[in-house]
């Protein structure tokens, strides 16, 4: 049977390739999810039977639209917006909107197959789905960021609801993007439907803790990858890659459990300061003045800065967190790293790690953190966000941390356990793989092929 699996995952990986050409993203988020599955459809047959990778690999839906908006000098532009609403089987899609230059089918396709297992893993009841659009928010206006924001949703408003689909922030959306296409969707539908948004400000409908659920989350789930081998965050050099919204709150918990963060960076370059990064102007030049890393050594010239975004995983730590974007660590990083001695690798962005750095991970002593469980704490509370609007009832921030904590104790424990059911110990890839795409694929089987 080995072999037949072997065969059927092979053939369906090449299937999948030749539907969809030159989508190399999601071709590689597809491939390294049935890399981790031989061992399911081995001893699951009926996975194979039920004809279930066929339809998992397939969106349900996907809504691509025209997005026109008149910029600050009174011209027109137009950005493509996407949303890729890929698996409904386990509650209503959910997933964040990403705004980048380089936002594309393969991106979105990649980012909402993530989010299935992703979510799936959290145990809250929500499906999969992801969005975004080719628009670039750098050197925008606030006027020109809320009239961009408007427009997209005036077109998305319809195809989303708080039981249909709930998007959220992710690369380039944060609070204030998710306030204007809030304000937008209420405008257009003549009802407050806060459940349609996560990730709102506190003010108006968010959830308390959202902000920092992504970053607290990473270092909870690194604090349960130390506490097995009997180590703790203290004392440890850690090195976060990234400046945004999952990085500022990854340092900062890391530093409140007693680590030191001695680098992060942005698309320009890196900064690198030996006694500790200030997280509270990092703060201030990335959330208040949607500046550049590079200002960070203005204020602190005992800092240093250095372009390019790759250089800072050639910095020794004990603790390496790729929270910037997709494939910013290569094999020849990895090798670097492992070379340095980095005990612990983590993913809080969406997969950072080409296919050939995991390898080198997984065939080092370095322990591994997958994205799609290292980085669920966000999506987490967003379900909890969505929750308590359900609800109309407020929880306070010991409630939520609290609530946060638990959920990635127990998708640690969930890739542990897997990984070891399914003959793999110790390897959190597969366990992560395995247990999400369990979850999605029972729910699936229980409602049939309609
Ligand atoms: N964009 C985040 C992620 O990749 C959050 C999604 C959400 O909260 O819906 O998980």
């Amino acid at each position: 049977t080995n072999e037949y699996v072997a065969d059927y995952l092979n053939h369906l990986y090449n299937q999948i390739v030749e539907r969809n050409p030159n989508e190399t993203e999601f071709h590689q988020a597809i491939s390294l999810m049935l890399q981790s599955l031989s061992p399911v459809f081995e001893k699951n047959p009926h996975y194979m039977e039920k004809g279930i990778l066929e339809q998992l690999t397939e969106p349900e839906r996907i809504i691509i639209f025209r997005v026109p908006w008149v910029d600050d000098q009174g011209r027109v532009q137009v950005n493509r917006g996407y949303r890729v609403q890929f698996n409904s089987a386990l509650g209503p899609y959910k997933g964040g909107i990403r705004f980048h230059p380089s936002v594309n089918l393969s991106i979105m396709k990649f980012l909402a197959f993530e989010q299935i297992f992703k979510n799936a893993l959290t145990g809250q009841p929500i499906g999969g789905g992801k969005g975004g659009s080719d628009f670039d928010p750098k050197g925008k206006s606030d006027n020109e960021i809320m009239r961009f924001c408007q427009s997209f949703m005036t077109e998305l408003a319809r195809h989303i609801g708080p039981d249909v689909d709930v998007p959220a922030g992710d690369i380039g959306v944060g609070a204030r993007e998710v306030g204007y296409m809030f304000g937008q969707y209420k405008r257009i539908r003549g009802a407050y439907e806060a459940g349609v948004l996560t990730g709102k400000g506190v003010g108006y409908g968010g959830s308390i803790g959202r902000k920092e659920a992504t970053g607290y989350g990473t270092i909870y789930f690194v604090q349960e990858m130390l506490k097995d081998k009997g180590l703790s965050l203290r004392g440890q050099k850690v090195i976060v890659s990234g400046s945004g919204n999952v990085s500022i709150y990854a340092m900062e918990k890391a530093v409140q459990l007693g680590a030191k963060v001695i680098a992060c960076s942005d698309s320009s370059g890196y900064i690198y300061d030996e006694n500790g990064i200030d997280i509270d102007t990092v703060k201030q030049i990335k959330e208040v003045e949607y500046g550049r890393i590079s200002d960070y050594v203005n204020k602190h010239p005992e800092a240093v800065f250095t372009e390019g975004c790759t250089g800072i995983w050639s910095i020794p730590c004990d603790i390496a967190l790729p929270c910037a974007t997709q494939n910013e660590l290569d094999a020849a990083a990895a090798k670097t790293l492992i070379a340095n001695g980095v005990k612990v690798v983590a993913e809080g962005a969406n997969m950072p790690s080409t296919p050939e750095a995991i390898q080198q991970f997984l065939e080092s002593d370095v322990l591994y953190g997958p994205a799609k469980a290292v980085n669920a704490g966000g999506v987490a509370v967003s379900a909890l966000e969505m929750a308590q609007n359900s609800m109309r009832i407020y929880w306070d921030i010991h409630e939520v941390d609290g609530k946060l904590q638990e959920i990635m104790k127990s998708i640690y424990q969930s890739c542990v356990q897997a990984a070891e059911a399914y003959g793999e110990p110790g390897n959190l890839e597969v366990g992560a793989n395995i247990a999400g795409f369990c979850k999605v694929a029972d729910a699936m089987l229980a409602q049939g092929v309609v």
